[in-house]
């Protein structure tokens, strides 16, 4: 466990939102903003849904304090989602609300396909009054286009990944190609909404989206590339240096475990980078 713990750190930035802070720190400090997640996913009871909203708002008190250059991320499951929509969507708007107030923003992170329609429709329904909320779409999944066309229209700000559910054909392209030709084709479409965000280690798709956002006449303040704490750091600076803002998604806490099988999960480098340091 204790090892497994050590290895999650190149992925987690560490234990509370102290720790996290201090990433958050050394990345701003080389150019990098910030979005920080406070893990966690699936609260079973309103009691951890309710820590889970007072996290958040630490969150955001603790960034405006410390002045570093960061907004938020959070799962709507982890704010009782999955057994209370009216506490998820109560906990919601307070963060919101607090962000909206300390002149930061709230990122909504998509979930598993089951948890699409309802964070839509909760989102949208805080969205119309309060623009500083965004939300994810994900490439991989069939609908993401039509999704991406609403978006527009409704001037929402998204974040474009891939996915990283596994999820059943009936709802989502089984292979990478599809995944990878829809995000090109959600990412053009995005070129419409306002700040659209990047979220892809990919450097094909990254060029892709690039050219038709050049295309659109957006220009390097309108949109952000956005990866993953722990992943291609050296790239990321790279794509900073050349002028581009570039986002770095910084997760912290102590449930930590589905985020990490996630990225192990999800290709094999990560596989063996923890296989590696396990023998060492
Ligand atoms: C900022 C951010 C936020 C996200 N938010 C969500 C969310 O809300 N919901 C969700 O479902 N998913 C989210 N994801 C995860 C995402 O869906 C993917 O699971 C994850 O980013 C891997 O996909 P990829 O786009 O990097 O491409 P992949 O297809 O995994 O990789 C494509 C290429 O990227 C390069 N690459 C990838 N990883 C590495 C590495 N470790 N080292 C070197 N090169 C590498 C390689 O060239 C590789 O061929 C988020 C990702 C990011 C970056």
């Amino acid at each position: 466990m204790r090892a497994l713990t050590f290895l999650a750190q190149r992925f987690v930035a560490g234990d509370d939102i102290s720790e996290a802070l201090d990433a958050v720190r050394e990345l701003n400090s080389d150019g990098l903003k910030v979005t920080l997640d406070n893990l966690g996913e699936d609260s079973l009871d309103r009691a951890h849904a309710l820590a889970a909203a007072e996290e958040n708002l630490t969150m955001l008190r603790r960034i405006a304090e410390s002045g570093v250059d960061a907004n938020i991320s959070l799962k709507l499951t982890q704010l009782g989602l999955a057994f209370d929509e009216k506490l998820a969507a109560e906990s919601l708007l307070r963060i919101v609300a607090e962000a909206e107030r300390l002149k930061t923003f709230v990122r909504i992170d998509m979930e598993a396909s089951q948890w699409t329609q309802k964070t839509l429709d909760l989102f949208y329904s805080i969205h119309e009054k309060h623009p500083g909320v965004g939300i994810v779409l994900q490439s991989n999944l069939r609908r993401t286009e039509a999704d991406a066309k609403e978006a527009v229209a409704r001037k929402v700000r998204v974040r474009l990944c891939k996915g990283a559910y596994r999820e059943p054909v009936a709802v989502a392209f089984p292979d990478k190609k599809d995944v990878d030709a829809s995000y090109d084709r959600c990412a053009a479409i995005l070129a419409g909404a306002p700040i659209p965000a990047l979220a892809t280690h990919d450097d094909a798709r990254i060029e892709a989206a690039l050219k038709a956002f050049d295309a659109a006449g957006l220009v390097k303040s309108d949109y952000e590339l956005q990866m993953l704490y722990g992943i291609r750091g050296k790239r990321a600076r790279e794509l900073r240096e050349m002028g581009h803002t570039v986002r770095i998604y910084v997760p912290y806490g102590s449930h930590w475990f589905p985020y990490f099988y996630r990225r192990i999960r999800e290709r094999k480098e990560n596989l063996l980078f923890v296989v590696r340091n396990f023998f060492e």
